[in-house]
């Protein structure tokens, strides 16, 4: 009898309450456990403001492209409540709950807009120095696109090789600098003619994506974009 209480307990539809808004789900939405409201009212990324200077002109006509050596940078979401929140939470309490969701909204994300990076020859994860790989505390996007099958992934072509110091300990000089300093990435000489989209969870300041645009420019890599899954104001660290 036992066995079988816990038998139906799997099968039912776990679970019927809004992680965002703590009310019964009516309506569903794309997301596991997210109402529909609370998945409509997301601080998503909208189509007229430019990822690179968060201003609204046509594309292909940002003055920031090419300090920032990135054809292209595209952003799903700001770095607002609940989604920065809800990064917070997988990174540092690794809540699976939240990384499921989290998951969810990058593949929605990618069902719509898949045809925007076909061009690409592969995609990469921003990789992370080795000692933080198995964490997802500093390694959360490839902990969100793992369980995506995104054909083009590949996690082994770049290699993080030497860490940069904290980007919100430095100003902007100092990021700068950090930006161009050579030898923190290693580069697979097989990517030399390609085209490669980063993928990244959080981007600010863009030191780190800069220096590895830098690197893969330089390795003769033919057309470098990003994704990030937020994308974060640098204004609030300029001093
Ligand atoms: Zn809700
Ligand atoms: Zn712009």
């Amino acid at each position: 009898m036992l066995k079988l209480i816990s038998k139906t307990a799997n099968k039912l539809p776990l679970p019927t309450s809004c992680y965002g808004c703590q009310n019964l789900i009516i309506n569903k939405s794309a997301s596991y456990s997210l109402c529909q409201d609370c998945y409509d009212n997301l601080p998503r990324f909208n189509d007229s403001t430019c990822s690179f200077c968060f201003h609204e002109h046509p594309s292909n006509q940002c003055l920031e492209t090419d300090e920032w050596r990135l054809d292209e940078l595209r952003s799903i979401f700001h770095y607002h409540k609940p989604v920065s929140r809800w990064l917070l939470s997988f990174k540092y309490n690794h809540n699976l709950l939240v990384g499921r969701i989290l998951q969810d909204l990058f593949y929605r994300y990618w069902q719509l807009n898949a045809h925007l990076f076909e061009e690409y020859d592969f995609i990469i994860p921003m990789p992370r120095h080795k000692k933080f790989n198995l964490r997802p505390k500093l390694n959360a996007i490839f902990y969100i696109v793992k369980g995506i099958k995104l054909a083009k992934l590949r996690i082994d072509k770049i290699k993080h090789t030497k860490s940069l110091p904290r980007q919100a300990t430095l100003n902007k000089a100092q990021r700068e600098k950090n930006m161009s300093k050579r030898g923190i990435f290693k580069v697979d000489k097989t990517l030399s003619g390609k085209s490669i989209l980063l993928l990244d969870d959080v981007c600010t300041t863009g030191a780190t994506i800069r220096n590895l645009a830098r690197e893969l420019r330089i390795n003769k890599v033919k057309k470098v974009g990003a994704l990030v899954f937020m994308r974060e104001g640098w204004n609030r660290l300029q001093r």
